[in-house]
């Protein structure tokens, strides 16, 4: 796939942005954490994305943060960089912490209508300095991935995670794992390309642009959600307790299995209030794999009468992403629920 792309193809011009995570951090020696420290040094510690068929300018967050500090404000800012760096790059890599990577990135995802260059979010679980980091091979792979064509034109046309040989769909990923160098994991989606001795491109699992129009970039997010991840032993005071936040506009409903939760009176009657208040309630499940099915159980099918929307196979980070990002469309609540359950990026099946 290398070598094709260098015969067929003018190297690609490639925009790195730097937003902090491990990657670029260094140990503070005083204290024993990890901070993040200056980006150009960050980039001499890999001489050898010199040797890349491409050509790279770099980016970084005036103060690069730890991705467990991230918000919609910096999604704002991360979308408006690549919106006004457009044209004049082929590809984007974005570099982020690890812990809510997937977040950042399925919001991206639902922010960038019509999307033709690839927009791939890597990181690591080692700094970058460290003998033996996952960084370097993240960091030159998702690079080697961003400047990939085919007749001039971007293979990816997506937002994509890399991490530890694979590159997925970012709004299908989850992050698993706090120590393995395979962080991540796309349970209802397989790899859109996977790393060995080349570069294999699952073309069949690329999202395929349907139009010709211009980017879009979606900037007004709404974030006053509730996520509420049912447990066994989650009663009526603590409910009525979170339900009665007013300023709530939407909730993420995690249930159990196939979309189940308890089918007493008084859950239901919750609900149903929030529902009957306009305010579109999500169901998906919390199993990392899998599609909720309303309906299937007694204790789901309630859910179903009273208006719930199905999250089907999403994940909880697409689900937020997607739901901050309606809100902010402005979309009318008896529109909501068909708007939610239509496939928009892939993140759904
Ligand atoms: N705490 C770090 C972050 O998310 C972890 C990482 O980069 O992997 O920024």
């Amino acid at each position: 796939m290398e070598s094709d792309n260098k015969m067929m193809n003018k190297p690609a011009h490639i925009l790195l942005i730097y937003t902090g995570g491990t990657i670029g951090m260094i140990k503070d020696f005083e204290t024993g954490t990890l901070k993040n420290f200056n980006f150009d040094e960050l980039l001499d510690q890999i001489p050898e994305i010199n040797f890349l068929y491409c050509t790279i300018e770099t980016i970084s967050f005036k103060e690069p943060i730890d991705s467990s500090n991230m918000n919609p404000d910096y999604w704002v800012e991360l979308a408006s960089l690549i919106e006004n760096n457009y044209e004049d790059f082929d590809g984007f890599v974005v570099l982020h912490g690890s812990d809510t990577m997937s977040y950042t990135s399925s919001a991206l995802s639902f922010m960038l209508e019509n999307l033709s260059k690839p927009v791939i979010f890597t990181g690591s679980q080692l700094p970058i300095g460290d003998l033996r980091t996952d960084a370097k091979e993240n960091l030159i792979t998702s690079i080697q991935i961003a400047a990939l064509q085919d007749h001039g034109k971007p293979f990816i046309q997506e937002v994509g995670l890399y991490f530890e040989y694979k590159l997925y769909r970012a709004n299908r990923t989850t992050k698993i794992n706090a120590e393995h160098f395979q962080a991540f994991s796309s349970l209802n989606y397989p790899p859109l390309v996977e790393s060995g001795v080349h570069l294999k491109v699952n073309k069949e699992a690329l999202l395929k642009r349907e139009n010709k129009e211009p980017l879009i970039v979606h900037k007004n997010l709404v974030s006053h959600i509730l996520l509420i991840k049912m447990f066994p032993g989650i009663d009526m005071t603590t409910i009525d307790h979170l339900f009665s936040f007013q300023q709530m506009k939407g909730m993420v409903l995690e249930t159990y299995g196939s979309g189940n939760v308890t089918n007493r009176q008084w859950f239901i009657d919750a609900i149903k209030k929030i529902v009957d208040r306009g305010i579109p309630v999500v169901n998906v499940t919390q199993c990392s794999g899998g599609s909720v099915n309303m309906g299937m159980y007694d204790t789901s099918a309630h859910l179903k009468k009273i208006g719930v929307i199905s999250g089907k196979d999403c994940t909880t980070e697409a689900a937020l992403a997607k739901m901050m990002y309606l809100l902010g469309e402005g979309i009318p609540s008896d529109k909501f629920k068909s708007a939610f359950e239509t496939s928009l990026r892939g993140e759904m099946a």
